[in-house]
C-alpha cells in the first residue's frame, strides 16, 4: 500500500508485524468461518483520513461542526444497508457485533429482564447471555440448544422453554450452527409468549444478502450483524430494525453504549454494502455454500463425522470424538501444516471450551481467494490426512508442500 514506506519510517516494528500478517494470510489456507478478505477498496477506505473526524450524533444532527462530508458517507451506508436487506431502518455505527447486540438490549431491556438465546456450547455467541458477558451479568439468561438426534434446532423444544421462562427478548442466530434457521417459527414462539425477537445474523449476513439463507428481516423487530464475516466488509457491526423502534434504537447506540462513531469504518461499510449489492457478490455467496457442502461431503467420504450430517451455510463442524481426538490438538496440528481452523465445541461435548471435541471450518475466505469445489476436495483430503496421521512428521511435510502448491494458484492481494 502507498502508506507502507511511511509506516516503515515511523514504526518499523508495526510495519514488520503487518508484513508478517500479510505473508501469513497468503501462505495459509484460511478456514476460520468468521474470517474473510476485504476488498482493496474497503481496506483503503478503512485506512483513510476519515478517521480524523468526530461525528457524535447522526447525519444532519451532529454534536460537532464540519460533518457535511462524513454525513454523506454515513447516509450512503444507511441507505445501502436498508436497500440490501429490505429494512425499514439501519444503524451503521456499532463498533462491532458485540456492541450491536448490547445496543439492542439497552434499547428494549431493563436489568433483570429474562432473555432466551442459543447456548454457547451448542453454537450460540457469548453475547447471547453467557455468564462472562455483560448480557449474562445484566439479564436473566435462559438457553436453548439443538436436538440430540438431529443436532438441529428443535422449535417445539424452544417453544416449551419459552413458555416456561417467559422471556422479554428471544435471540436467534449463532456462531457455530451449520443449518438454516426457521425465523417464522421463532416469530410464532415470540408472539405466543409475548416476547420481542432479535436475530443476530453476524455469521450469515452475506448469505441473506444473496438470498440463499432464510431472511430474518420480515420476522424480527431487530436484526444485528457484523460487517466483516460473510458480508466481507470492514470489522464492525450494524443493526436493522422496524421504523417504530428507529429513534429509540439510535439513542441506545449513541449516547447509550457508544461515543463517537468510526467514520472511516462507516465509509468502508458503505463500500462493502455497495459491493454486496452486485450480482458478482450473490454468485460469490452461492459458491461459498457450494464449497462448504462439497467440503462437508468430502470430509464425510474420508471417514470424518460432520455434525448434523452436513451444512446449509458457509460453515461446518467436525466431531473428533470417533477418532478420540480433541479440537485443540487438531487445531494445532493443522496450523503446523498451514491450515487455519478453530477448535469448537460440538453439541453435547464433554470437553471444556479450551479443549473441545471438534473443529469448525468455513469457506468464505478460501472462496474469496477464488477456490471452487475441486479445491475443497483437495483441502478435505489434506485435513483428513493430518487427522488420521497425527504425529507423523513425514506426512506433515508432504501436506505442507501440497498446501504451498494449492495456494500458489490463488494469489492474495497481488501487488500489495
Ligand atoms: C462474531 C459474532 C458476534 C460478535 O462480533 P464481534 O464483532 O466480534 O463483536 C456476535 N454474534 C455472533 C452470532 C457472532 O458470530
Amino acid at each position: 500500500m502507498d502508506y507502507w514506506e511511511e509506516i516503515e519510517r515511523v514504526d518499523p516494528e508495526i510495519a514488520a508485524a503487518i508484513r508478517a500478517e500479510l505473508e501469513r494470510e497468503r501462505r495459509k489456507i484460511e478456514l476460520i468461518a468468521s474470517e474473510n478478505f476485504a476488498s482493496r477498496a474497503v481496506l483503503a477506505v478503512a485506512g483513510s483520513i476519515l478517521t480524523n473526524k468526530y461525528a457524535e450524533g447522526y447525519p444532519g444532527r451532529r454534536w460537532y461542526g464540519g460533518c457535511e462530508f462524513v454525513d454523506v458517507a454515513e447516509s450512503l451506508a444507511i441507505q445501502r444497508a436498508k436497500e440490501l436487506f429490505g429494512a425499514e431502518h439501519a444503524n451503521v455505527q456499532p463498533h462491532a457485533g458485540a456492541q450491536a447486540n448490547l445496543a439492542v438490549y439497552f434499547c428494549v431491556l431493563k436489568p433483570g429482564d429474562v432473555i432466551l438465546g442459543m447456548d454457547k456450547a451448542a453454537g450460540g455467541h457469548l453475547t447471547h447471555g453467557t455468564h462472562a458477558n455483560i448480557s449474562g451479568a445484566l439479564y436473566r439468561a435462559h438457553f436453548y440448544g439443538v436436538n440430540r438426534e438431529t443436532e438441529k434446532l428443535d422449535y417445539q423444544e424452544i417453544a416449551e422453554i419459552a413458555r416456561r421462562c417467559r422471556p422479554r427478548l428471544i435471540i436467534a442466530g449463532a456462531s457455530a450452527y451449520p443449518r438454516d434457521i426457521d425465523f417464522r417459527a421463532f416469530r410464532e414462539i415470540a408472539d405466543e409468549v409475548g416476547a420481542l425477537l432479535m436475530v443476530d445474523m453476524a455469521h450469515f449476513a452475506g448469505l441473506v444478502a444473496a438470498k440463499i439463507h432464510s431472511d430474518p428481516v420480515p420476522y424480527a423487530e431487530f436484526v444485528t450483524t457484523t460487517t466483516h464475516k460473510t458480508l466481507r466488509g470492514p470489522r464492525g457491526g450494524m443493526i436493522l430494525c422496524r421504523e417504530r423502534y428507529a429513534q429509540e434504537l439510535d439513542h441506545a447506540v449513541f449516547p447509550g453504549v457508544q461515543g463517537g462513531p468510526l467514520m472511516h469504518i462507516i465509509a468502508a461499510k458503505a463500500v462493502a454494502l455497495k459491493e454486496a449489492a452486485r450480482p458478482e457478490f450473490a454468485a460469490y455467496q452461492r459458491q461459498v455454500v457450494k464449497n462448504a457442502r462439497r467440503l462437508a461431503a468430502a470430509l464425510s467420504e474420508r471417514g470424518l463425522r460432520v455434525v448434523s450430517g452436513g451444512t446449509d451455510t458457509h460453515l461446518l463442524l467436525v466431531d473428533l470424538r470417533p477418532q478420540a481426538l480433541t479440537g485443540r490438538e487438531v487445531e494445532e496440528a493443522l496450523d503446523a501444516v498451514r491450515i487455519t481452523v478453530n477448535k469448537n465445541s460440538v453439541p453435547f461435548d464433554d470437553k471444556p471450551p479450551a479443549v473441545t471435541s471438534g473443529i469448525r471450518l468455513g469457506t468464505p475466505a478460501v472462496t474469496t481467494r477464488g477456490m471452487g469445489e475441486e479445491e475443497m476436495v483437495e483441502i478435505a483430503d489434506l485435513v483428513a490426512t493430518v487427522i488420521f496421521n497425527l504425529g507423523s512428521e513425514e506426512v506433515m511435510e508432504r501436506v505442507r508442500r501440497r498446501v504451498d502448491e494449492l495456494l500458489a494458484g490463488f494469489p492474495l492481494y497481488p501487488g500489495l
